[in-house]
């Protein structure tokens, strides 16, 4: 289950949930129970996982010359 990092646009108030995906907009702010809720964005640290196997072999296309 995903996190999401929260921040409420009536107090300020910055807090994380543990929800869906569907569940994360039904959020009301814990504090002052406003439904102005944003998503936070972030540096997510991507990395730390274990080693995985797929292979990062990215075609490289260049863009065509504008005509
Ligand atoms: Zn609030």
């Amino acid at each position: 289950m995903p996190s999401y990092d929260l921040v409420c646009q009536s107090c300020g108030h910055k807090f994380s949930i543990f929800c869906t995906i569907s569940q994360k907009d039904q959020q009301s702010c814990p504090i002052c129970g406003g439904d102005q809720i944003k998503q936070r964005f972030t540096t997510v640290n991507v990395m730390g996982s274990s080693g995985d196997k797929g292979s990062q072999g990215a075609p490289n296309s260049a863009p065509r010359g504008f005509g």
